[in-house]
């Protein structure tokens, strides 16, 4: 097996391989686009940022290739384009709230960090969120972002209705209610099928959630308890720096979100892992480890604050999902390359996500087991060890998070996703002169 080299050789470093750029439109910025991690340089300098539904069409019409850009948190390639960018970041607003239908519908372009305190006023909540609130709802959905929690499905899984712009100019709109096959491909877009304007989204009334730590839980109890420990709250992440969560006794930490109405009591064990009960200045300021305090769902379920991260980012991220059944075996097998991960790695972390019915969901039909990485920016020793990982994970089939950086390409995805050759129809269907097609979805999709 060999890395893709031209994954690689699209990823430069921010100021490397400038992209030339003779014609630009009027109203378009002219400067290197990135996306937040530096380590994607988009394929063009045009971008446009749309602010109509009607300019947007008119524009589609007259474009050969495009692509959308959200809030540019993807790590891969899946939002790259050589011909013309736009942003539909001045597009986000919360247009109704539907009361009796228990729904929001938004913009495209809002970002989970301005819904969420929105609702949260209006006595409203979403079912979960992501670890960075940031990120766009268009963007995250396409690429079937999640948070943690066996009985939460991930953020797309939450969509009731979604509105395109397809190749033609054309307005769409597919709902869970009315297109049942065709909306359930839909969601999880990879920007494949057209520009996403609005989208409708189930809430349900305002909770609180409170968050406990608890530090130094044996590797044998987590992998005897395994299920037992990612059950015990709403949304459960147990953190490693690897090395000494999979190769020495202990795990570092487990940090477990309640939702308050469920009536959790804080043993002081878990396990044999202690409830944590001091607050480290550092980790105060990092993210919002209030440890033992309580919140608003929109506060407590990220891991980052609103204004806990930074503009841009000094890392690489890697997720791969494997079916429950196999978690441990999983996790053991990524261990085995423990002395290679650990020297590139900042922090992993292992969630749970719930099943779905999304065409081109991670989770599609299984309850996952989410292995991260958070990766040192150091991409040409990443992208050799995905490769070895992907090896030892292969017995339990797993699927990569879209949005991340993995490996494996469209022969071996087939394998993963029983209804890829149905996307890739439903692509065909709304992009028939491939506008949105870029080369992710060309060497993984395998359109
Ligand atoms: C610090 C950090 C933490 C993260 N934590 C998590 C996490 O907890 N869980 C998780 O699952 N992921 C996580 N991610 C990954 C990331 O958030 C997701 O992969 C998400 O897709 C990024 O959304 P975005 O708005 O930035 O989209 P972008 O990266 O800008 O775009 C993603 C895709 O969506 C398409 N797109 C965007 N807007 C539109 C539109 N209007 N119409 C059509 N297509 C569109 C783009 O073309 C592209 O194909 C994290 C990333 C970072 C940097």
């Amino acid at each position: 097996m060999t890395i893709d080299r031209r994954d690689l050789l699209k990823c430069v470093p921010a100021g490397l391989g400038a992209v030339s750029n003779a014609k630009t439109l009027s109203a378009q910025q002219d400067v290197a686009q990135f996306n937040w991690a530096g380590n994607v340089r988009y394929g063009t300098n045009r971008l446009l940022n749309i602010e109509s539904v009607e300019q947007l069409q008119e524009f589609v019409q007259k474009q050969n290739g495009l692509k959308a850009l959200g809030s540019r948190h993807c790590f891969s390639l899946i939002s790259d384009n050589v011909h013309q960018l736009i942003s539909l970041r001045s597009m986000n607003r919360i247009l109704d709230i539907d009361e009796t239908e228990k729904t929001v519908s938004v913009e495209a372009g809002i970002t989970y960090s301005k819904l969420g305190p929105e609702l949260d006023r209006q006595g409203y909540a979403l079912h979960n969120l992501a670890s960075l609130p940031h990120i766009s709802v268009a963007g995250s959905i396409a690429t079937a972002t999640h948070g943690s929690g066996s009985k939460n499905g991930n953020l797309a899984s939450a969509v009731a209705e979604i509105e395109l712009v397809t190749a033609d100019g054309e307005l769409h709109t597919l709902s869970r209610k009315k297109d049942a096959d065709g909306f359930l491909g839909a969601v999880v877009h990879l920007g494949a099928l057209g520009i996403v304007t609005r989208v409708k989204l189930d809430i349900q009334p305002t909770f609180r959630i409170s968050e406990y730590w608890y530090h130094g839980m044996k590797k044998e109890n987590l992998y005897e308890n395994f299920s037992q420990i990612m059950n015990s709250a709403y949304s459960v992440s147990v953190f490693s720096d690897f090395k000494r969560g999979f190769t020495k006794e202990h795990w570092p930490s487990i940090r477990l979100k309640v939702h308050e109405e469920a009536g959790f009591e804080a043993k002081p064990e878990l396990f044999g892992a202690r409830l944590a009960s001091t607050i480290s200045e550092k980790s105060k300021k990092a993210d919002q480890s209030t440890r033992n305090t309580s919140g608003a769902w929109w506060e407590r379920l990220p891991h980052f604050t609103i204004d806990g991260v930074a503009a841009k980012g000094n890392e690489l991220q890697t997720e791969y999902f494997v079916a429950i059944e196999h978690a441990t075996d999983a996790i053991k097998a990524v261990a085995t390359l423990a002395d290679r991960i650990q020297p590139l790695l900042y922090a992993s972390e292992l969630r749970t996500v719930a099943a779905d019915r999304l065409w081109m969901s991670m989770c599609y039909e299984q309850l996952s087991l989410a292995i991260h990485f958070t990766w040192k920016s150091d991409k040409e020793a990443v992208f050799n060890l995905l490769p070895e990982i992907e090896k030892r994970l292969a017995p339990f089939e797993p699927r990569p998070h879209w949005g991340k950086l993995f490996f494996m390409g469209s022969k071996t995805l087939e394998n993963r996703y029983d209804r890829l050759a149905d996307f890739r129809q439903l692509v065909d269907r709304y992009d028939p002169e491939s506008k949105f097609r870029n080369s992710f979805l060309r060497n993984k999709i395998g359109i």
